[in-house]
């Protein structure tokens, strides 16, 4: 392994790692950069918040967490569907 001590200054490469040779990702919504430790995000290794989290998902996985699923009754849609049915072709009768 190669000890990170050489600083590299190439002003393409953003450092991956900050002073505490933490990654720092960049955020899944608003593309910011943060330390993933700080995030508070339920999700922190995608997020950098959880209203990043909230905004992009919908909802927030540590709500979820706390909140009982709500079973949704899930009604079958009331089209009146008139059943097609298929004709069975009648074979022509042969006659000779
Ligand atoms: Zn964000």
């Amino acid at each position: 392994m190669v000890c990170a001590m050489a600083e590299t200054t190439s002003p393409d490469a953003v450092p991956a790692f900050g002073p505490d040779s933490e990654e720092m990702l960049r955020c899944n919504r608003c593309e910011l950069r943060y330390i993933p430790s700080k995030s508070t995000s339920s999700l922190r290794l995608t997020y950098c918040s959880f209203l990043c989290e909230l905004g992009d998902l919908g909802f927030s996985i540590a709500g979820l967490e706390h909140m009982e699923p709500q079973p949704k009754a899930i009604e079958a849609p009331t089209v009146d569907l008139e059943p097609q049915e298929s004709e069975p072709e009648s074979e022509p009768a042969v006659v000779e």
